[in-house]
């Protein structure tokens, strides 16, 4: 059963517009990056609609995204879904085989549950460095950013600049949740079955748990730490000073 599109799709006014403004700023964004622009995929609900509108229009921007190592079974049944669905393919970057281990052997599987320098660590090496490689040669990415998902991500812009002078589109900026599965439902989109589970936000196996009602949106992402340090790094220097989440959603 469609669980998470019964309890979050919505039809809201405007929706076909908004629909048509992101596809033409997709659009923009790969003329202006010819053969350099990227959709760098968590998989995420968000990602999917990307995915979804890059494929049915045949737009020139590659996907890709980072496997951990420590992805869900569900998510990577997923990965494997939408290159079938949309016969295309994702490219995938993992940490290096050698330092994912040394770093589990000097420090537990279980490392970045123990301080948030080690769970930082963890996403340096399992999700900084393979992103680094991931952009390698790209002027541009395209990311599932909302505004929605969290405070620390309330000011997203449709466009900014990455730390090393790329640009980045979040096309996504001012979509609600309630569109992203109205978009999800309408489409026919591959969707990670955890969200199906109360999994509104999905990383990596040890750092994601399902949320309760009421629970705020990124309330299943690194749990045991205080709200402000609840990012990884990857989209870091976009934002303002972190503040309390207050609504639903995210992507990385
Ligand atoms: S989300 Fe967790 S497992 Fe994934 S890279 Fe970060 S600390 Fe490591």
């Amino acid at each position: 059963m469609n669980e998470a599109i019964e309890r979050h799709a919505q039809a809201t006014p405007g929706f076909e517009q908004r629909v048509q403004a992101t596809l033409q700023r997709l659009r923009a964004a790969a003329e202006a990056h010819a053969d350099t622009l990227v959709q760098a995929t968590s998989l995420g609900a968000e990602d999917m609609v990307l995915t979804d509108l890059i494929a049915r229009h045949r737009l020139p921007i590659a996907i890709a995204t980072l496997d951990t190592g420590w992805l869900h079974s569900e998510t990577l049944a997923l990965l494997d879904a939408a290159e079938q669905h949309y016969g295309l393919r994702i490219e995938r970057f993992a940490p290096p085989a050698e330092a994912a281990l040394h770093f589990v052997r000097s420090h537990g599987e279980l490392a970045m549950r123990e301080s948030v320098a080690l769970r930082k660590a963890c996403c340096a090496l399992r999700k900084l460095e393979p992103l680094e490689r991931l952009l390698a040669g790209r002027s541009a990415w395209v990311t599932g950013l909302r505004r929605e998902q969290s405070g620390a991500r309330a000011e997203v812009p449709y466009e900014d600049q990455d730390d090393a002078g790329r640009t980045k589109f979040n096309p996504l900026a001012d979509w609600s949740w309630a569109e992203v599965w109205h978009y999800i439902a309408t489409h026919g989109v591959p969707y990670n079955a955890l969200h199906d589970r109360f999994f509104p936000s999905i990383g990596c196996e040890p750092c994601t748990r399902a949320v309760a009602v009421g629970e705020d949106f990124r309330a299943g992402r690194w749990w045991w730490e205080h709200e402000s340090a609840k990012e990884c790094g990857l989209h870091v220097s976009a934002l303002p000073d972190p503040a309390p989440a207050t609504a639903a959603t995210e992507t990385a």
